[in-house]
């Protein structure tokens, strides 16, 4: 019907290669020998990987696509830029399908009620999102011996003991998504390469890691996963779409991540688990371990040794969608 060729968008074309079929005829749209071909329902598959899929914006914390494809003609409502433009009429006239635009439930992007709540100067309504907050999640208890990993970059005072406990404050100089000035925290995960994601590691750095064990059962407030949720809620009150768009955006979400962690500490937990950033690239959900205060000054955890790192490796994989 068509084949990979017949495209002039780069993207599309590589889409299309890795969708399509070898083939032993000429392709009858453009005639080419070597391209690999698009039956109807591949077609189809393209347009739903490359419009739909391939246009779900970065950082807004849940799944909401731009375009969205229908066999609605009058649905359609977009006008896009030469190459893709033809490459687009070329889809439309073998599949019936157009593109439009797509206004996602604001759920989609975690914009739920207590995001809303969070985001007020109104103090007693935060207070009811956060009590919503600790009522939906868990009380976990990390026993004895649970391993922890936290990394340093370029660190050059390792026979200090306490090079890898939280940071002093006057040592700091930025802060991070649940940490302030008032709340110390000590950041680890049980996933060595979660650590690598949350340093932001670069083939350039120095990068030493440190191997640590719970000495203490430690109770913590698990916000990353398994939430009890309220009876008969919407999605507008969901608290696991609430944590996953705050844990999954950027910084313009820390503050109200550190509304989180403070009332977390008022509640006398002594630390969290929450949802890594780096799981948005991760077929695996990633998790950190936030532990408040300075845990291996406070001999709740013991180093249990030290190593080089050495990345061997970066693979990158990646989609094509529409940029304009
Ligand atoms: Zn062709």
């Amino acid at each position: 019907m068509l084949c990979s060729n017949c495209f002039s968008n780069e993207g599309l074309k590589i889409t299309a290669e890795k969708i399509g079929d070898k083939s032993e005829t000429a392709c009858e749209n453009c005639g080419s020998n070597d391209g690999l071909e698009l039956s109807k329902e591949k077609l189809v598959e393209l347009m739903q990987v490359f419009f739909s899929q391939g246009s779900v914006l970065q950082n807004i914390g849940g799944y909401a696509p731009v375009y969205k494809i229908s066999d609605k003609k009058e649905m359609e409502s977009v006008e896009f830029e030469e190459p893709l433009k033809s490459d687009y009429e070329l889809l439309k006239q073998k599949t019936d399908l157009v593109v439009f635009h797509y206004g996602p439930p604001l759920w989609r992007l975690g914009l739920t009620e207590q995001y809303d709540a969070l985001t007020e100067s109104n103090d007693e309504e935060k207070e009811k999102a956060l009590n919503d907050i600790l009522e939906a999640s868990n009380e976990i208890i990390l026993p004895i011996g649970t391993k922890l990993y936290r990394l340093r970059i370029n660190a050059n005072d390792l026979l200090n003991n306490t090079t890898f406990d939280t940071p002093r404050k006057d040592l700091k100089t930025s802060y991070s998504r649940f940490d302030t000035p008032d709340i110390d925290i000590f950041y680890s995960s049980p996933d060595l390469e979660t650590c690598l994601h949350e340093t932001r590691v670069t083939i350039a750095d120095e990068i030493i890691l440190a191997t640590f064990k719970t000495k203490k059962e430690l109770k913590i407030l698990n916000i990353a996963d398994s939430f009890t949720e309220k009876e008969g809620i919407t999605e507008f009150e969901m608290i696991s779409i609430l944590m996953y768009k705050l844990c999954t955006t950027n910084e313009e979400e820390y503050e109200k991540c550190r509304f989180i962690s403070e009332f977390i500490k008022k509640n006398e937990f002594e630390g969290f688990k929450f949802l890594s950033y780096y799981t948005n690239v991760k077929d695996e959900e990633l998790y950190n371990i936030a532990i408040f205060g300075f845990p291996l000054k406070e001999d709740k955890i013991e180093l249990q040794s030290i190593n080089r790192i050495k990345l061997r490796r970066v693979d990158y994989t990646f989609s094509f969608g529409p940029a304009i």
